[in-house]
């Protein structure tokens, strides 16, 4: 029988729920809320806001305290350069009822940085999705576009670090806690 006053599975036995993201700086953030409040109104559902916007580079799920130690040092090992992202058009994914943003060209050292963690999350025997990594942000939930996506204002995103963000789910949705940040290595170009 369900207790409506039961806390949700990933949370029983204190363990937190945990995954590795990027997350924008404030100026970026508002930017896509925008988008992501443009999109709603074609589109409907649950605008995502500027404090929760982010693009997850590999999901942990429920993890035991003492396993968190060990995240962070699968992270410490990641070594890849800062780079820059702009988000430029929108998707729909009908299933999941979700608009997201991503880049009609990604750089490629997202994928690195994605593929990098991911390798060093698995030796030190996390269990990661084992779905290809599709690089997106997601801007509406319980969305449903009819007819052509709407289209978003291109947002140049320069990327200089990464986190680990410990997830508290919730009725009106998920609470993020950043709880370690990594830098990415300094670029020696200037980022225009
Ligand atoms: P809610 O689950 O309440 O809708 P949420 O999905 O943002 O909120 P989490 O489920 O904790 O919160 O997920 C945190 C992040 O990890 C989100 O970006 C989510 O899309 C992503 N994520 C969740 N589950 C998986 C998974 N199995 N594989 C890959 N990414 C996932
Ligand atoms: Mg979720």
């Amino acid at each position: 029988m369900n207790d409506a006053s039961a806390p949700p599975p990933a949370e029983q036995g204190e363990m937190p729920r945990v995954f590795f993201a990027l997350w924008p700086p404030a100026a970026v953030a508002d930017a896509l809320a925008r988008a992501a409040k443009a999109a709603q109104r074609a589109c409907g559902g649950r605008a995502m806001g500027a404090e929760s916007l982010h693009l997850t580079l590999a999901f942990i799920g429920p993890v035991l305290p003492e396993r968190l130690a060990d995240l962070r040092s699968a992270a410490d090992g990641v070594e890849v350069p800062g780079f820059s992202l702009t988000f430029d058009r929108l998707g729909f994914w009908k299933r999941k009822g979700i608009v997201w943003a991503g880049c009609s060209e990604p750089a490629p050292e997202l994928g690195t940085l994605a593929d990098a963690l991911s390798r060093r999350l698995r030796a030190a025997g996390f269990v990661l999705e084992t779905r290809p990594f599709t690089a997106h942000m997601t801007l509406l939930r319980n969305a449903s576009c009819r007819g052509e996506v709407p289209q978003m204002d291109a947002v140049r995103w320069p990327m200089g670090e990464f986190v680990l963000v410990r997830s508290r789910l919730g009725a009106h949705g998920a609470r993020y806690e950043p709880l370690a940040i990594w830098r990415l290595e300094k670029t020696t170009a200037p980022d225009q």
